[in-house]
């Protein structure tokens, strides 16, 4: 009996950070191993499904796509406009508000019952989505490290936390650029410097203290490692969330094929398939202000050095005048 239940357990591997940090891209990659579906920052499909325009990554809108038409009958006999306004009070309350960081860290037993029913239909969801998409695991980019624990409170669900880091100047840098194609602005949420510095230490901080209240040791990996050696990369987390693969989806040292992926939101490289090479978006290095580096270089410490993002005097030098604030619409990727 205990193994039918065990063997019932949904695994998700959870990506939990700061925004652009080079989870979608992350995931993707693991999206693509036998076994493992992406299905991008499931945490914001009740919006998106409430607003309808945003893209699936297969092309068509979310709430057209054939999968998440099925996975959503599978889990709820279908669309409900009063479970989709209960999840987006759900999303917008509790998966990331600071009130129930309290609450997680004081009385774990009070959230579970406050929270049973959200919580509930968040296990059916992951459950239709492992049984429609035939998954061992399901890659999650929501980011979000207090949702990343709620998910922990569920018995359903094997949560694996992969704590995925970037040097805050390279997030911050991102964070100051729009996307465009064609002319349109596509993918922009900007955030000052200061903001996203803080921003940076109070996600980092709360997976480290959430870590610790759920006596749990999160994967940690950072972008810039990811990149710069994904075979090893990649085998560490097979290793973390306990899977099996002979294989890694690697053509050689760090290209791959990209197939499409269901995913819901994300960073618009979520759209790019085909052959990529991984390569590390050090644009920030010449493209940031100097006064921005600084400020951002003061306002991480200490958790920056802690994970290894120390100052680097080369990076002083000023960007140059006309350095253009876009970037390329598929940030950390390159096409072939
Ligand atoms: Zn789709």
């Amino acid at each position: 009996v205990i193994d039918a239940k065990l063997r019932n357990r949904v695994k998700v591997l959870y990506i939990a950070g700061q925004g652009r940090s080079g989870s979608t891209i992350l995931g993707d990659t693991l999206g693509q191993m036998e076994g493992f579906t992406h299905v991008g920052e499931l945490l914001e499909v009740w919006g998106i499904l409430k607003a309808g325009r945003v893209r699936c990554g297969c092309g068509v809108p979310v709430p057209v796509c054939g999968m998440w038409k099925e996975v959503l009958n599978e889990a709820y006999g279908g669309l409900d406009e009063s479970l989709i306004s209960r999840m987006l009070e759900f999303r917008n309350l509790d998966a990331c508000d600071r009130a129930c960081l309290r609450d997680m860290i004081s009385g774990e037993r009070t959230l579970r019952r406050r929270l049973a029913k959200p919580l509930a239909e968040i296990e059916r969801l992951y459950r239709a989505i492992q049984k429609v998409f035939n998954c061992e695991v399901i890659v999650e980019s929501s980011k979000h490290p207090m949702y990343a624990y709620l998910l922990k409170l569920i018995d359903g669900i094997d949560t694996y936390v992969l704590h995925l880091n970037r040097d805050p100047r390279a997030s911050a840098y991102s964070f100051l650029r729009k996307h465009v194609k064609d002319g349109n602005l596509i993918w922009a949420t900007e955030r000052s410097p200061l903001n996203a510095s803080l921003m940076w230490n109070y996600k980092n901080s709360v997976i480290e203290v959430l870590s610790r209240r759920f006596g749990h040791r999160p994967l940690h990996l950072r972008y810039e490692d990811f990149v710069a050696d994904p075979r090893k990369s990649l085998q560490g987390i097979l290793r973390f969330a306990d899977v099996n693969r002979s294989s890694l989806p690697l053509h050689d040292h760090r290209s791959l094929n990209l197939e499409a992926q269901h995913s819901v939101s994300g960073n618009p490289s979520r759209f790019v398939t085909g052959k990529v090479e991984l390569r590390e978006d050090q644009s920030w290095k010449t493209g940031m202000k100097t006064r921005d580096k600084i400020l951002v270089t003061a306002a991480t410490w200490p958790l920056r050095v802690k994970y290894g993002y120390t100052a680097i005097p080369h990076v002083w030098r000023d960007a140059p005048e006309q350095s253009p604030p876009g970037a390329s619409e598929v940030g950390e990727i390159v096409q072939q």
